[in-house]
């Protein structure tokens, strides 16, 4: 069947773009149905000094440009849109942007994960000057400054931990006294003497026009207001894998949502739907993890690809025979 595509990978980032640039040097001319806000995380981030190649560091949203271009130069197909459903019922499997249907032989999901935001207006407005979700990416920006960290479980914990290896002070901004991250997690927190707890305290407002200044809190049970200021303010209350299009089909992890794959692999539960970068990974989420990641569903997706041909040539001998 003409129509039925070798391979469409569903969103961008790191694993997308890389699986898209192996496919497409593998000569499967790949369709990459990028999302509508393309690029994943990367983009709401400034520097990148932790990933291999760049000596000097990068932007975000220059290096998803430029792993975009790179696996455009070897014809990979782009389409700025989201997918709106998929049916893996049976092969082809089909995919769905609005009306628009896409039949394909193997399907590379990478859709990523979403940090969870705050919600407020400020937070969004001040996203990359001085508001992060990354401490691994933005901690070392934070020398010898203040920063507050929201969160209450073992990313708060480990982000704030590691953010004070560089940070003069960090302040652990927690909703309640109780902690949903494991005592030795807090334990290691508390031992820092750079980290103090602020407990029973929501952040209503970060504070400052061009970079970040402050944060004004709320206290939880006596609604007291104060401001608090900072030069850094890290959210860490949790990652969701974006993957509620593929939950029909796709085994998911027992008390999560991230898809499950296969050990040293990324084959998921059916045959030719691969799963890469964070949207199966909650445990390491880096750019240059998720690129290794697209990168293995492409060699997985090729292997797959060329054994799906044999059987069909064989389907087909034995049927004249
Ligand atoms: P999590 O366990 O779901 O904790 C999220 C924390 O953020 C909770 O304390 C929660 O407060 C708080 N929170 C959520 N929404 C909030 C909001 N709108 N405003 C203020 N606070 C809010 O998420 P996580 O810490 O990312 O951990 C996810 C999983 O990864 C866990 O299984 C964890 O053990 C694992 N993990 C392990 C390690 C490690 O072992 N090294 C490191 C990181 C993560 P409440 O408690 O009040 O709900």
């Amino acid at each position: 069947m003409e129509d039925v595509r070798n391979v469409i990978i569903i969103g961008s980032g790191p694993a997308g773009y890389t699986a898209a640039l192996y496919t497409a040097r593998a000569s499967l001319h790949p369709l990459v149905i990028e999302g509508f806000n393309w690029g994943g995380q990367l983009m709401i981030t400034s520097d990148v000094e932790n990933y291999p190649g760049y000596p000097d560091g990068v932007l975000g949203p220059a290096m998803m440009q430029d792993f975009r271009r790179q696996a455009e130069r070897f014809g990979a197909e782009f389409l700025t849109d989201d997918v709106t459903r998929v049916d893996f019922s049976e092969q082809p499997y089909r995919v769905y942007v609005g009306d628009d249907e896409y039949r394909t032989n193997a399907v590379i999901v990478a859709t990523g994960a979403s940090a969870r935001q705050l919600g407020l207006d400020s937070e969004a407005r001040l996203q990359g000057r001085g508001v992060s979700y990354c401490a691994t990416c933005d901690a070392s920006f934070f020398r010898d400054k203040d920063v507050v960290v929201v969160g209450g479980g073992d990313s708060a914990m480990e982000e704030a931990t590691f953010i004070a290896r560089f940070a003069s002070k960090v302040y652990l901004v927690h909703r309640r006294e109780e902690f949903r991250a494991s005592q030795i997690m807090v334990d290691r927190a508390r031992a820092s003497d750079r980290i103090e707890f602020v407990l029973n305290k929501v952040v209503t407002e970060v504070l400052g026009e061009d970079k970040v200044t402050g944060v004004r809190l709320r206290d939880t049970v006596t609604g007291e207001e104060s401001e608090l200021e900072t030069d850094g303010f890290f959210v860490a209350i949790g990652h969701d894998p974006n993957t509620s299009l593929f939950l029909d089909w796709l085994d998911h992890e027992p008390d999560s949502v991230y898809l499950i794959t296969r050990p040293h692999s990324t084959e998921t539960n059916l045959p030719g739907v691969f799963a890469a970068g964070d949207v199966q990974d909650h445990v390491y989420r880096q750019a240059v993890t998720a690129a290794g990641s697209g990168c293995m569903a492409a060699l997985d997706a090729e292997r797959y690809l060329a054994s799906h041909r044999d059987r069909e040539r064989v389907a087909a001998a034995a049927s004249r025979a």
